[in-house]
């Protein structure tokens, strides 16, 4: 996420402003507080000597030019032959690679800054999502109730700037947690109102969560359907068998919060978190029940989501990670406190929780499941959103996919999953100019997804080391 576009002939891209904003009749003019975190804007653009990885898990194009007009792609094809508009604004992008933008489904808009406590960061982390190269996301849990739909529909205004966001109604879940920000439901009734009221209000997505019953997870998920919403869980009350029977779309946290191998585990019941990873990390990977689980869910179409960023916070001997220096230096230094504890401890299920729960996605991938992507911004903290996003990219990869599969769950899985192939996920023309500019070749050394310079949103491009030099060092603050 360096600047690393000094190369490139920008200064003719303000002269070109004017003509864009009138040629984009579909699309709202941007306001100053997204424009100053614009470095490329032009009706006509042409990106040139470019490596192309499509997202598709096709293997990377050399030496490509794409062509993108007005904020959509017009054509993607070899440099040496490619027709180039006359009026284009050339950018030469010789060693450079760019990858559709990410579609990420674990995403969060707040952040524990203190024990118990849940800041709402929607103004840092929009920007740290789009400056680390997500173009699209879901919020996986809402903390904000109405703050959430406000900021989703700002952005889609071009008040602020930040992804595309499908916006997550409050959590659907019973007592047990014992967090005053989330709802207790009642019954199966209070669920099926709670999905009416948050569809009315604007919210796009649903998610459950550890203490919800079978009665109310099912009246949630046949609501959410009735009215085009999908319903994701981070589940432990019901077990994974359960809620696919019942037509669950989505499971969070890869295979991390299945209580399917709780051997006494009560109906509706949350055995707690301990007991249930105790029991996963006893299991054996490649052991029968494992396997007919995974079978299980991919025969229910059932997608799985891996957050391995926030569970290699918790595990020891894992490399501090990437970002924390944008957080205010009380928040850093919270987190900072807990990851040396972490390393220090002897006893954590975490050291053979971690590489089990890795195999058993990888199994899931390989076996033909589908396979997303997110982060999960909340655990103790140091999931810092954008970095976090290009760490789950190289978790996949050190797990076990190719730097071509994992790029592809980060981007055309989220978009299918999200019912927005047709418009981003790949870099095909008539898509969204949804597009990230990378120094180096991910596809080679997925290391180099790091190496952000430039984030095109909608054709418009955006510098991502302003976006972050905007928050850095104020992170937990706003
Ligand atoms: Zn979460």
């Amino acid at each position: 996420m360096r600047p690393s576009l000094s190369g490139l002939a920008l200064a003719a891209a303000c002269a070109h402003v004017a003509h864009a904003q009138s040629a984009r009749a579909t699309r709202p003019a941007l306001a100053p507080a997204v424009r100053q975190f614009v470095q490329v804007d032009t009706s006509v653009l042409a990106l040139t000597h470019v490596r192309v990885i499509d997202g598709t898990g096709a293997p990377a194009r050399q030496d490509q030019t794409i062509v993108i007009r007005d904020g959509r792609i017009a054509s993607v094809g070899n440099a040496s032959t490619a027709q180039i508009p006359a009026a284009a604004q050339v950018l030469d992008l010789t060693g450079k690679s760019v990858i559709p933008g990410l579609v990420m489904v674990h995403e969060h808009l707040y952040y524990p800054t203190g024990p118990g406590v849940y800041a709402n960061l929607v103004e840092s982390f929009t920007k740290l999502y789009l400056a680390g190269g997500v173009t699209s996301m879901r919020t996986a849990g809402n903390m904000n109730g109405y703050g959430e739909l406000a900021i989703k529909r700002s952005i889609d205004k071009g008040e602020k700037a930040g992804p595309w966001i499908d916006a997550t109604a409050p959590y659907l879940e019973g007592p047990g947690l014992g967090l005053g920000q989330v709802h207790e439901l009642a019954d199966a009734a209070e669920a099926r109102r709670m999905v009416d009221f948050w569809h009315d209000a604007g919210a796009t997505s649903l998610k459950a969560y550890m203490h919800i019953t079978r009665d109310e997870l099912k009246a949630a998920i046949d609501e959410g359907h009735k009215r085009g919403m999908k319903l994701t869980a981070h589940l432990c009350s019901v077990t994974y068998r359960e809620a696919a029977a019942m037509g669950i779309d989505n499971l969070e946290h890869g295979f991390f919060v299945s209580t399917d191998f709780v051997a006494d585990k009560k109906p509706d019941v949350c055995p707690g978190q301990g007991p249930g990873q105790a029991a996963l990390a006893a299991v054996d990977p490649n052991s029968a029940a494992v396997k007919s689980l995974i079978q299980d869910l991919i025969q229910h179409h059932v997608a799985l989501t891996s957050t391995l960023t926030v569970f290699e916070t918790f595990t020891p001997g894992r490399p501090v990670p990437p970002g924390i220096d944008v957080l205010d230096p009380i928040v850093r230094e919270q987190f900072e406190q807990r990851y040396a504890a972490t390393q220090k401890s002897t006893r954590s299920v975490y050291a053979t929780l971690f590489p089990k729960a890795r195999q058993m996605e990888v199994d899931f991938f390989r076996a033909g499941g589908t396979l997303l992507a997110g982060t999960d911004p909340t655990g103790g903290g140091g999931v810092i959103p954008g970095y976090s996003d290009q760490r789950a990219i190289e978790l996949l990869v050190e797990s076990g996919l190719t730097p071509l599969e994992a790029i592809k769950v980060g981007t055309l899985n989220g978009a299918t999953y999200l019912g927005r192939a047709d418009r981003t996920g790949s870099i095909v023309a008539g898509k969204q100019a949804d597009l990230v500019v990378l120094d180096g070749d991910p596809s080679a050394r997925i290391e180099d997804i790091r190496r952000v310079s430039v984030v095109f949103k909608d054709g418009v491009g955006y510098d991502s080391a302003k976006l972050i030099a905007s928050v850095k060092g104020k992170v937990g603050l706003f």
